[in-house]
């Protein structure tokens, strides 16, 4: 895992690693559901790590954040009640809740500690957690959304761990046939969809089955940069109800009354082409 210099995570099934520099280790707590690690490092600020796997550095998680959120929702005709499955670190959470139209942002993470060692060393993401509009929940994402009244939510984002251990539920046919019954009409799901390079005739194939399976009439994935994770290339993925998430409100895009440091609706338009492999791949 990581000598007493640097934090390394090994992606053993790509044969890949991703290291940083380290100054500390400053905490490592066992919860009921993952072993979470807090680092100091020496270029990318704090680092949270969950069973060995990069979650989320102070440098670079913007990128992620912003691609997680405001494509799908400048991908709404007009969101107001918006869900996010996982999303711990609470930085999804802020970056939905900088849309004026957003009435309703309801968190689900299964483990509380996430947040509270977030609040802890990335204050800036939980920045929005007392906004009126937030709810957080501590409890089963799968659990929720099986439970959830039909016709309920406009935007559902499930920015989870990796498919394996609590989150595996979150990849699956079933948990897409709740989420379309959950949504409105019109209504658009987007999933943390892993690498391009790595997983785009697995993880993310089997994504756009799923979802198509379950009902959901368009899918489209957008990659994006993401230095923290395995290659470096990270996706989401959306899938909409009714609504062509191959399109999005450009105007209202362009002209976002909110700073972003990577999101605009150039990135967006762009990230909507994909390369020739993943198009094969996805075909
Ligand atoms: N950005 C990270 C990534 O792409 O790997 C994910 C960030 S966030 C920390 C991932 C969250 O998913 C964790 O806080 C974890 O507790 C949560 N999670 C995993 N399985 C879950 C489930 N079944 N229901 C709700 N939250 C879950």
């Amino acid at each position: 895992m990581s000598d007493e210099k640097w934090f390394v995570e090994h992606f053993d099934s790509a044969g890949t690693a991703f290291g940083l520099r380290l100054k500390a280790r400053l905490e490592a707590v066992q919860t009921e559901y993952q072993h979470i690690e807090m680092w100091d490092t020496d270029t990318f600020g704090y680092l949270m790590t969950i069973d060995g796997a990069t979650m989320v550095t102070s440098r670079d998680n913007f990128l992620y954040h912003e691609m997680m959120s405001h494509p799908v929702l400048f991908s709404h005709p007009d969101p107001k009640r918006v869900v996010i499955i996982g999303g711990g670190d609470c930085g999804t959470l802020r970056e939905v809740l900088r849309h004026p139209g957003v009435e309703q942002a309801t968190q689900i993470d299964i483990d509380e500690m996430v947040t509270r060692l977030s609040e802890k060393y990335f204050p800036e993401l939980c920045e929005s957690n007392n906004d009126p509009r937030a709810e957080l929940l501590f409890i089963d994402g799968v659990k929720w959304m099986r439970e959830c009244d039909a016709g309920s939510i406009d935007v559902i984002i499930v920015d989870s761990t990796d498919p394996v251990g609590p989150a595996e539920g979150l990849f699956k046919a079933d948990f897409f046939r709740d989420c379309h019954r959950v949504l409105r009409d019109g209504g658009i799901i987007v999933q943390q969809s892993e690498s391009p390079l790595l997983h785009s005739v697995s993880i993310i194939r089997d994504l756009h089955v799923n979802m198509r399976e379950a009902g959901f009439t368009s899918t489209q994935t957008l990659p994006f940069p993401q230095p923290c994770y395995p290659s470096g290339w990270w996706s989401c993925t959306m899938a909409g109800k009714g609504t062509d998430v191959t399109r999005f409100r450009e105007k209202d895009a362009a002209a976002k009354p909110f700073e972003t440091q990577y999101y605009t609706a150039d990135i967006h338009r762009g990230a909507l082409t994909l390369p020739p492999f993943m198009k094969k791949a996805l075909s």
